[in-house]
């Protein structure tokens, strides 16, 4: 998995923070915490995606095989 974001938002909370009932630190986890061991997570911001190659090409000069 790749994401520019280590931390996940937990959108549908938004409503409970407007009726008073959450508080928006608590919407906000690790994304590694979320995931299963076996998946590898990429903290990296997809600049492009090669379909003929296959490829998914990130800022930080990585490209994965898809
Ligand atoms: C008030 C509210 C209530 C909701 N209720 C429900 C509900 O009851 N049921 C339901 O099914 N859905 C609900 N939703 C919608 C649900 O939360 C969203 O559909 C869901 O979060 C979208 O997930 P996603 O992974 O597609 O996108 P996101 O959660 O937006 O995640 C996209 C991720 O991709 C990353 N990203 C973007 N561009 C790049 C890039 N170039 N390189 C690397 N990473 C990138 C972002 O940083 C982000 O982390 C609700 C939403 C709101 C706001």
């Amino acid at each position: 998995m790749v994401s520019r974001d280590d931390k996940h938002v937990y959108q549908p909370g938004f409503l409970y923070v407007l009726f008073d009932k959450m508080r928006p630190d608590e919407l906000i986890r690790d994304q590694r915490s979320l995931l299963a061991p076996s998946i590898i997570f990429h903290h990296d911001t997809v600049v492009g995606i090669d379909p003929k190659a296959g490829e998914v090409h990130t800022e930080k000069g990585k490209k994965t095989k898809v």
